[in-house]
């Protein structure tokens, strides 16, 4: 007999993986592939910061490969909280270190919602937030980011949406997959916002110190000690250890209001034992430590995101609002094709692999592809103008 797998797993998509099936045949058909696809920046010229590798190894000599506490160890823990002070959240209330800043927004949320609710995520948005509220049967409540406004979240459409089983305004700050960095006007909105109707925002800031030419960030907890907010990081991106599987959460707000909240989030974790524990000793060196890594990191990638911009906007019937952060570009497509048989196409005939704009959600009418400009630029030239001679069959 077959054996049935759970209704919940139907909903879910995560189309960067996706393309990868598409991608392993135009290879076995001979295709030599240009990876625009992954947000992975070891995959390209960017190495891990060696004090952080040692920091780990020493732990893992020293024999710190048992369990560790559910929160995390405590140095690591200070020096998050420290962090987050320094990003001017002045009181965090509830500290806990897990396996990826994935683990943190799946934990978060588990803790908050019930089948029924609903959680306003970013659209387009990160496709982790609808996998997870798929598996949780809450629903995914999409708001716009504003094309024409930078990718601005849409604050007034945000408000349109709210009804009584909200329970979460989920802030991708800086955004994946269009680049943008929320500005503070926007936040000071959600905030009062989310204040007034009593919401806990999800404020996903996995890419705030990837910030490109002079874009500034702020965090959205800083804002006001009244709001209830969740904030999420990781090392994953900034600290170039995706594979450390190394992220975490931060509660913040008036304590009353969230106690019984935390306590929940602390029987999830304790359950699940603890995040990786040799992995965790990155941490202090890595928020403590030497920081040069990452002057080079921007100013590599803001080099890449300016000849990102300039050549898909060279291209008729392609245009690309300019990233602010992070290492993606959602550039719109007007050629008369869905996005997903261009990205299919594009990936056959020409090997470039990029993600349609349809698996992160986009307004009605549109299409966009995403695409990841962590690779070198003669790769990047490559595959832009690869992309333009593909257009050109249906633009003209
Ligand atoms: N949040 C966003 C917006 C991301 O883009 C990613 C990874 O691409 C994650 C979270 C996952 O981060 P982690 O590797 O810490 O689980």
């Amino acid at each position: 007999m077959v054996i049935k797998p759970a209704k919940r797993t139907n909903a879910i998509e995560y189309a960067v993986r996706d393309v990868v099936v598409v991608a392993k045949q135009a290879a076995a058909a001979g295709k030599e592939l240009l990876y625009l696809n992954i947000g992975d920046p070891n995959q390209f010229d960017f190495m891990t910061p060696l004090h952080m590798v040692e920091a780990v190894s020493q732990a893992m000599l020293a024999n710190n490969n048992g369990y560790s506490p559910s929160d995390g160890i405590p140095d690591a823990v200070e020096a998050i909280r420290r962090q987050a002070q320094r990003n001017g959240i002045a009181e965090p209330r509830h500290v806990f270190v897990t396996t990826g800043a994935s683990e943190a927004i799946e934990i978060a949320l588990t803790a908050l919602a019930e089948p029924g609710d609903n959680v306003l995520t970013p659209s387009p948005g990160y496709p982790l937030y609808t996998a997870v509220l798929a598996k949780l049967n809450v629903q995914n409540n999409p708001y716009y980011l504003d094309e024409e406004n930078g990718w601005q979240p849409d604050v007034d459409d945000i408000a349109k949406k709210i009804d009584d089983r909200t329970r979460a305004i989920v802030i991708i700050n800086p955004n994946n997959p269009t680049g943008s960095v929320a500005s503070k006007e926007t936040l000071t909105r959600l905030c009062e916002l989310a204040i007034e109707r009593n919401i806990v925002v999800f404020a996903d800031e996995i890419y705030d110190k990837l910030l490109l030419g002079d874009a500034r960030h702020h965090s959205i907890g800083a804002l006001s000690d009244d709001l209830c907010c969740m904030t999420f990081n990781g090392l994953s991106k900034s600290y170039l250890v995706p594979g450390f599987r190394i992220g975490w959460g931060i509660a913040s707000g008036p304590q009353k209001q969230l106690a019984g909240y935390i306590e929940a989030m602390q029987k999830i974790t304790r359950a699940r034992l603890c995040a990786s524990h040799p992995m965790q000793y990155a941490i202090v060196p890595a928020l403590e430590g030497p920081q040069d890594h990452l002057d080079d990191v921007r100013a590599r990638l803001t080099r890449r995101r300016d000849l990102t911009v300039e050549q898909l906007n060279a291209i008729p019937g392609i245009s690309c609002v300019p990233p602010q952060g992070a290492f993606y570009a959602f550039p719109r497509l007007a050629l008369g094709v869905a996005d997903k048989v261009f990205n299919e196409g594009l990936i056959r005939e020409h090997g470039v692999v990029c993600v349609h704009g349809s698996g992160f959600g986009q307004k009605p009418g549109t299409e966009h592809i995403r695409v990841v400009f962590l690779p070198p630029e003669e790769i990047l030239a490559r595959a832009y103008r690869a992309i333009g001679e593909y257009a050109a069959r249906y633009h003209g």
